[in-house]
């Protein structure tokens, strides 16, 4: 846990946020600003920077399936859903603590930008 990482804070319910799922290790919530119809972030209750800090294979094998199963619980599986991991400036991450936007209900356009 990281005391000033906004994710970290949202993990211990110290900030509000729209929370749509839990396990034991990840949290799912939905992005204040979404960009789809459906969008949610998939993080790791533990802190992970960015996806060029994580070495728990595990963690992150959980992580992608929980955004699956999210995904389904959702309503967004069979019609199609985008997963995006935002890693570092160039890409734009913005927010350091590894997560995977899940969105869906509409369709997206190949490559992004
Ligand atoms: O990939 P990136 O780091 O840019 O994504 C961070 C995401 O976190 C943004 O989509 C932003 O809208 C979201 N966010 C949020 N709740 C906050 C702060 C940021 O959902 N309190």
């Amino acid at each position: 846990m990281s005391a000033d990482c906004l994710f970290c804070r949202i993990v211990r319910g110290e900030i509000p946020a729209k929370l749509v799922a839990e396990s034991d290790d990840c949290v799912a919530f939905r992005d204040i600003d979404p960009k789809a119809p459906t969008h949610l972030l998939v993080i790791p209750r533990a802190h992970v920077a960015s996806l060029n800090e994580a070495t728990d294979e595990a963690l992150l094998g959980k992580v992608m399936r929980f955004a699956a199963d999210v995904a389904r619980q959702e309503g967004i599986a069979d019609s199609g859903w985008r997963t995006v991991v935002n890693t570092g400036p160039d890409a734009q991450q913005s927010v350091f603590h590894l997560h995977v936007h899940v969105m869906g209900g509409r369709k997206f356009h190949w490559p992004p930008g």
